[in-house]
């Protein structure tokens, strides 16, 4: 695990946690060291602080991105810092933990990323071409929607916003990246992004005011049930 930090008293607390926790650790404290630790060796995850001596760990997150990598990240962010949460979130970190933060918080996201990341390779190996989700499901090849077995009735725009949410159940889309995402293949407004998961919640939801699987972060954006 790639621990990226300049804190000698953070590193300190995260390192002697994550041994303990079972975990090795490959710790850098700058963005220069992390790159050369990711260009020797591929960690299972990496914590990226912000704020280091030469650039910040967002680099590093889209660096690696950019390169297709979906190396699970954690984000370490200053309290109050919004802007690097959200950055973070839409450069596909897959989780951020606010500062100060307790080492055993931080250690149960780590595990509960590790779980979410199998999970998914053993649904995507499993399966491969449909996803389910409680009582829904989702055929990425024939783009049929069931929920309780009975076909909903999706326009393709519905269909896209729920197969970009499903590739990463439990991650947080950002209205940003959704639209982004959506971007890349017609045409879709901010403004109508809301009626498009409106609509798609009354097709898919038993009560689309208290939805189970589109579910909205306030602030962020949406996600799908993991
Ligand atoms: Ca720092």
């Amino acid at each position: 695990m790639l621990v990226l930090e300049d804190e000698p008293r953070i590193v300190e607390v995260l390192e002697s946690y994550l041994r303990a926790g079972g975990f090795e650790t490959t710790l850098c404290s700058t963005v220069e060291e992390a790159f050369a630790a990711l260009h020797r060796s591929q960690p299972d995850l990496m914590i990226l602080d912000v704020s280091l001596p030469d650039g910040s760990g967002l680099d590093v997150l889209r660096e690696t991105r950019s390169s297709g990598s979906l190396l699970p990240a954690i984000v370490l962010t200053a309290r109050g810092e919004e802007s690097d949460r959200i950055v973070g979130l839409e450069l596909g970190a897959d989780d951020y933990v606010t500062k100060p933060f307790s080492p055993r918080e931080l250690l149960a996201r780590v595990r509960a990323l590790l779980r979410r990341v199998d999970e998914r390779s053993a649904v995507r190996n499993d399966a491969g071409r449909s996803l389910r989700i409680g009582e829904l499901e989702i055929d990425q090849i024939t783009h049929e929607v069931r929920i309780d077995g009975k076909r909903a009735n999706l326009t393709a725009t519905e269909f896209r916003i729920l197969a970009i949410l499903a590739g990463n159940p439990g991650e947080v889309f950002t209205r940003a990246r959704l639209l982004d995402r959506l971007r890349d293949g017609g045409n879709i407004y901010e403004r109508t992004l809301d009626r498009h998961i409106n609509n798609l919640r009354r097709k898919i939801e038993r009560d689309s005011h208290d939805p189970a699987y589109v579910l909205t972060v306030y602030g962020v954006g949406y996600k799908l049930k993991s």
